[in-house]
């Protein structure tokens, strides 16, 4: 037995997930369990539930709102370094950029 942080459901089923920083939480199902923990997208705010992308430690839902996130001087920087099969998972500087927080849109 045991009561999901999220809705507070005591459930005989509930199961607990320990996250690589030790915190551990209890759930009573995989949907209060991606509501829990489940990081949003920096850009556009939906829940990333699959891989998703990480660039210094913002997370992502797809390569267009890392983008959109990034200046284009670091995504051309990236390009001319490297051959497009061989681009780093994690652009050089991109803690520097300022994040365009105000937008909110939906991927396509
Ligand atoms: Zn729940
Ligand atoms: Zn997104």
């Amino acid at each position: 037995m045991g009561t999901c942080d999220v809705c507070g459901n005591a459930y005989a089923k509930a199961f607990e997930i320990t996250l690589a920083d030790g915190s551990s939480h209890v759930f009573d199902s995989l949907e209060c369990a991606i509501e829990g923990i489940a990081p949003r997208c920096k850009n556009c705010g939906v829940r990333v539930v699959g891989h998703g992308l990480e660039d210094s430690g913002v997370t992502f839902c797809c390569a267009y709102c890392m983008r959109q996130a990034s200046s284009d001087a670091i995504d051309q920087a990236s390009m001319a370094s490297f051959p497009a099969s061989d681009a780093p998972a994690r652009a050089p500087s991109a803690s520097a950029v300022p994040l365009r927080r105000s937008r909110r849109r939906g991927c396509t």
